[in-house]
């Protein structure tokens, strides 16, 4: 059995109070919850201040980014996966369409950031997907195939057991154009294939696949009753608390 996630990825929004307030506002509107995992991830100045507030909460701290290189070493302006941990991190985003898009990220260099996540104990929750115009030249299952595997290449099957993989069609994200519940459980299932293919059926049974682009409060439900979507990454519905809880109870 899938915990689902509902992961909150706040990308560059929120000074310091205003995280911290947002997560004064959501713990207790979702204090009862036990039935998926919750996740925010705010920019790196608010880490330490949020992590603070979570403190014995059911809430969980997530990272946008993380630098290839773990530990420490010459690397300016770099955050390292051990740093993460240390402010109280347990998961990291890696490889969001942002980064490969607007950062010149390849999938080459995502993979080494899932090298440096793991080894620092972090589960990546890694983003994949394809962008309309490769959708529409029939492209999306090859370009999504194409990431999968270069992420997963030469990962232990123990070591893909802890990422999660967040399938993030370009097109869906912050557009309001969602993908609808076929388009997602379509890919999502085609994923958790490939993954079986590359690392056994065992783990890609157990492997969270979370949907994201333009999730809200009205079109949840539809996605999570959908067998292969177990959670999602949300961009803009997470930063109001309330929305973000809606969002969370979404049965
Ligand atoms: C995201 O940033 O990962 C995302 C899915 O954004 P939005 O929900 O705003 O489309």
């Amino acid at each position: 059995m899938r915990k689902p996630v509902i992961a909150g990825n706040w990308k560059m929004y929120k000074l310091i109070a205003e995280a911290v307030q947002t997560v004064a506002e959501l713990k207790p509107l979702v204090a009862a919850v036990t039935h998926c995992e919750i996740v925010v991830a705010p920019p790196f100045t608010a880490l330490w201040a949020v992590a603070q507030r979570l403190e014995g909460s059911n809430i969980q701290l997530a990272a946008q980014d993380v630098c290839e290189m773990n530990g420490f070493g010459a690397r300016t302006g770099e955050i390292s996966a051990l740093m993460l941990r240390d402010v109280g991190c347990r998961y990291v985003i890696i490889g969001h369409s942002e980064r490969r898009q607007f950062y010149g990220e390849t999938d080459e260099l995502v993979r080494r950031k899932i090298g440096a996540a793991l080894e620092a104990g972090l589960n990546p929750i890694v983003c994949v997907g394809e962008t309309l115009q490769e959708r529409e030249a029939g492209m999306a299952e090859v370009i999504v195939k194409r990431q999968v595997e270069a992420a997963l290449s030469g990962l232990h099957p123990e070591e893909v057991a802890r990422l999660l993989i967040a399938y993030e069609p370009v097109w869906a994200i912050g557009t309001g154009h969602t993908a609808s519940p076929e388009q997602a459980q379509t890919m999502h299932a085609y994923i958790r294939q490939r993954v079986a293919a590359l690392v056994g059926e065992k783990v890609a049974d157990g492997l969270r696949i979370l949907y994201g682009g333009s999730v809200r409060p009205e079109n949840i439900r539809a996605l999570m009753t959908e067998p292969d979507i177990d959670g999602a990454l949300v961009g803009g519905a997470s930063l109001d608390p309330r929305s973000f809880s809606e969002i969370v109870h979404y049965f």
